[in-house]
């Protein structure tokens, strides 16, 4: 049985797409896994997986005139099969974010694992869609009171819909910060499992400057295991 994962966060620039990838590569060592730009405003996936030309994306499946059919959105790529978003804002204005719940349900129905890479904050449809599609959201933080106030928002949110949280991510940790610490914080602020804490590394700023996921760029820089660690812990239901 499938399950998917929105992968979310209160503010933007926290890490979601970059997590996204690492951990969809991470979980493609065991499963079949598909990857969602669904981040249909500010969609920036693309630049991150090589797909910067990619003709057919997400938007062209969510503007029904179009008249697409998924499989063209999807690319194998990194052995996993993902579905870019365009960054046009005419194309984002004509898409209907309702739509995605079909290509979602499409896609599930062809994969063991599916991410969505969702945007930041709570605004509009498009905002929330894919944490209330998704059956557990991942947190990317940033180690800050104020990234996890955010982070609680966001589940409460994704709770209210009947999303369960499988965890927290904390992102571009640095080595004097005290991971314990923020574990502890997570917990009395958050009560979310922490996944890992992510270094800040410079393979990951390469690895999406040259569009490649970071298993793929440095697959065994610190934070690429970090991020294996985190996918072991998500627990995949079989
Ligand atoms: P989001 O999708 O949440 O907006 P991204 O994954 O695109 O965030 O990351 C935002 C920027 O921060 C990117 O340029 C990325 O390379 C950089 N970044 C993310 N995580 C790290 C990290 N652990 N170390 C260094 N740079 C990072
Ligand atoms: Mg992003």
């Amino acid at each position: 049985m499938v399950e998917a994962f929105a992968v979310a966060s209160g503010k933007g620039g926290t890490g979601k797409t970059t997590s996204t990838l690492a951990l969809g590569m991470a979980l493609a060592e065991d499963y079949d896994v598909t990857v969602i730009d669904a981040d249909t405003g500010m969609a920036n996936l693309l630049f991150h997986a090589g797909l910067n030309d990619a003709d057919v994306t997400l938007h062209d499946l969510l503007i029904a005139e179009r008249d697409v059919a998924v499989e063209d959105a999807v690319y194998d790529r990194f052995g996993m099969s993902v579905v870019p978003c365009g960054t046009s804002l005419a194309a984002f204005e004509a898409a209907d974010p309702g739509r995605l719940r079909d290509v979602v349900a499409e896609l599930a129905s062809n994969t063991d694992v599916l991410l969505l890479d969702s945007p930041a904050a709570l605004g509009s449809k498009s905002a929330v869609l894919p944490i209330v599609l998704a059956d557990r959201i991942v947190v990317v933080l940033q180690p800050t009171v104020p990234s996890l106030s955010d982070g609680l928002k966001v589940q409460e949110y994704a709770h209210s819909y009947g999303t369960d949280t499988a965890g927290v991510v904390f992102n571009r940790v640095r080595p004097d910060e005290n991971v314990d610490r923020i574990a502890e914080q997570a917990g009395r602020y958050f009560g979310g499992q922490t996944l890992a804490s992510i270094p800040e590394s410079d393979a990951v700023r390469a690895a999406r400057r040259e569009g490649k996921p970071l298993l793929a760029h440095a697959p065994a820089d610190p934070a690429a295991d970090a991020f294996r660690e985190a996918a072991a812990r998500l627990d995949v239901r079989d």
